[in-house]
């Protein structure tokens, strides 16, 4: 039954995140009308420390789906010129880009993932998009013809075709009763955010260190983005998380790698093992239902593929929508499903690879790390490798479609 005096939409978009608008705004900019529906309210808090390096490849996609979008987060965030690597606290690595042109596009921008979602839902809002609130899915009836969405608050709304962005614990995937396989990390890793200090902020520089010493031996990743850093602790297998991801346990190790004044700067502080899986579809038997974002794929987030590869998703979905909605039949749809899950896998391999380096279990890897830096330190170009390797390879033939 449809919801009183609503008529069925060309389009649902299930999950206000990046993913979800992204999609809005991409088969808004085809004329299409939309209703995202969205687990929770609108005034929520989004908690934990997520996304902030946006590529190119993104913006670029934002700006078609919204003219202007990848330019308004570019104004908003910020770029590093600067990215240095260290091995057990001496620099093997350094490199400085020139200043930025402003004539030419800039290659990526770093700013909060909330604030990223703040743009996207005004331009949302801008574009004539309906959202419903409070509005978590628990069911789907999916035939040749439409889909019919069923919510927690008793509504049933109607739709030719549904996009699943609704994340990690996608419902919508659950009652598809698509599958996702891959693997978890071994390790855990503890994200902390801190507000930088705007009296006397740190360089704006991206830095990894390996065997950090001042934190017995972990890797520790420092990366800025507009009004902070993300400061991230690899820990060891037998670790204690507690004793490094409780707030006095990260009192006691953040000014050892920043500096003291960022123990009373702390915005957030989450841990992690990281999954790096892929649903088995991206598409529903009667191609009505497309999965986009963490709905469809997880990678651990070093290489930054989560969003930027969902950004990539949710366009290629809301194109085949477009392509697909007078006729389903023009193999679009079983085309967006292809490719895109053939870059999924792509990018959990990826961010496999660098997981591994990181990790660096056997004593192969172990040995050919400890080479290189010895190299590095002694003159040898080995450093470039070192700073490449935690972000896994870059875009590749499986990525077919987009650079993500
Ligand atoms: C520490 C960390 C750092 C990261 N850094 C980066 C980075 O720099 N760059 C990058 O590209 N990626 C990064 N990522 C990954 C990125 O955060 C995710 O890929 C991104 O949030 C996925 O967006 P999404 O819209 O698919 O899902 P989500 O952001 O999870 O959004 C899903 C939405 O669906 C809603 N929802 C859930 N269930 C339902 C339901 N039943 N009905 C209706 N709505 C529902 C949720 O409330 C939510 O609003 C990082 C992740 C982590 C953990």
């Amino acid at each position: 039954m449809l919801s009183t005096g609503e008529s069925a939409a060309a389009a649902i978009v299930v999950g206000a995140g990046p993913v979800g608008l992204t999609a809005a705004l991409a088969l808004r900019s085809q004329g299409i009308p939309v209703r995202v529906v969205e687990a929770e309210p609108a005034d929520r808090a989004r908690p934990g420390s997520r996304a902030i390096f946006v590529h190119r490849a993104s913006l670029d996609l934002l700006d078609a789906a919204s003219p202007g979008l990848g330019e308004l987060l570019v104004g908003n965030g910020i770029r590093w010129q600067t990215k240095r690597t260290c091995w057990r606290g001496r620099e093997v690595f350094s490199r400085t880009y020139p200043p930025p042109d402003p004539t030419r596009p800039a290659p990526f921008t770093s700013l909060p993932q909330t604030q990223i979602e703040q743009h996207m839902l005004e331009r949302c809002k801008a574009a004539g998009v309906e959202f419903h609130w409070d509005s978590p899915v628990t069911a789907l009836d999916v035939t040749a013809d439409g889909v019919a969405v069923g919510t927690g608050n008793g509504d049933t709304r109607h739709a030719g075709y549904v996009i699943a962005a609704d994340g990690a614990n996608s419902a919508v995937r659950e009652l598809l009763g698509i599958d996702m396989q891959g693997s978890r990390s071994d390790n855990s890793f503890v994200i902390v955010d801190i507000a930088e200090d705007p009296d006397d902020p740190l360089p704006v520089e991206r830095v990894f260190h390996y065997e950090h010493p001042a934190v017995d031996g972990r890797h520790v990743l420092l990366v800025p983005f507009a009004g902070g850093w993300r400061v991230d602790l690899q820990c060891r297998r037998d670790d204690d998380l507690g004793a490094f991801a409780g707030i006095d346990g990260v009192r006691r190790w953040l000014p050892r790698v920043v500096d003291e004044r960022y123990a009373e700067r702390i915005s957030w502080v989450s841990s992690y093992r990281f999954l790096q899986v892929v649903a088995d579809s991206f598409i529903d038997e009667h191609r009505r239902v497309l999965l986009a974002g963490e709905a469809a794929h997880l990678f651990a987030p070093f290489g930054a593929r989560g969003m930027n590869s969902g950004i990539a998703d949710a366009d290629a979905a809301a194109r085949a929508i477009g392509a697909g909605i007078d006729d389903p039949a023009t193999g679009q749809l079983e085309e967006f499903a292809r490719t895109r899950r053939q870059a999924a896998k792509y990018n959990r391999d990826a961010a496999g690879a660098a997981l591994a380096h990181m990790q660096a279990h056997g004593p192969v890897l172990q040995g050919k790390r400890r080479l290189a830096a010895a190299a590095a330190l002694a003159g040898a170009r080995a450093g470039a490798w070192l700073d490449r390797s935690p972000y896994g390879p870059r875009a590749g033939p499986g990525s077919t479609g987009s650079k993500y």
